[in-house]
């Protein structure tokens, strides 16, 4: 679902989804957002012409109805990543200055993930730039 955005985006590229892992998916609810139910994730795809594996992020956002075919999930974003890309920082808060971004907000990072999910620079997607406050569910804990 989320690589049609990105080859929407990007209509000279074709990638063909290879997998994702279940402790690289997270959720969260972002009070803020006025569709607050959000997913970030890594996930495998090959490019269609030269076979080279990239990885991904996506962001999903539940705008619709669960009953919809994709429990209600729209793709919001859908970018590559690499080992240089910066992780989630769920837990290791580091700030400028070593204080809090003004109104809690920073627009570069996301605060919802751990560290081993990757994200394309923070303009690219819309949720997890919150320093505080996420409804994380326990099983969300449990791939911590
Ligand atoms: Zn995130």
């Amino acid at each position: 679902m989320a690589l049609v955005l990105y080859h929407k985006n990007r209509p000279e590229e074709q990638y063909q989804f290879l997998r994702v892992r279940l402790n690289e998916v997270y959720s969260f609810i972002e009070y803020r957002l006025q569709d607050p139910y959000h997913m970030h994730m890594n996930f495998m795809a090959q490019d269609v012409k030269t076979g080279l594996e990239k990885t991904f992020f996506a962001e999903l956002c539940m705008f619709n109805d669960v009953d919809d075919g994709n429990s209600g999930f729209v793709a919001t974003a859908c970018e590559i990543v690499d080992g240089n890309s910066e992780g989630g920082r769920r837990i290791k808060h580091i700030f400028k200055d070593g204080k809090f971004p003004p109104d809690y907000y920073d627009a570069e990072n996301c605060y919802a993930c751990a560290e081993r999910i990757k994200h394309p620079p923070g303009a690219c997607y819309r949720a997890g730039h919150d320093v505080l406050g996420y409804g994380v569910g326990e099983e969300d804990s449990l791939v911590e």
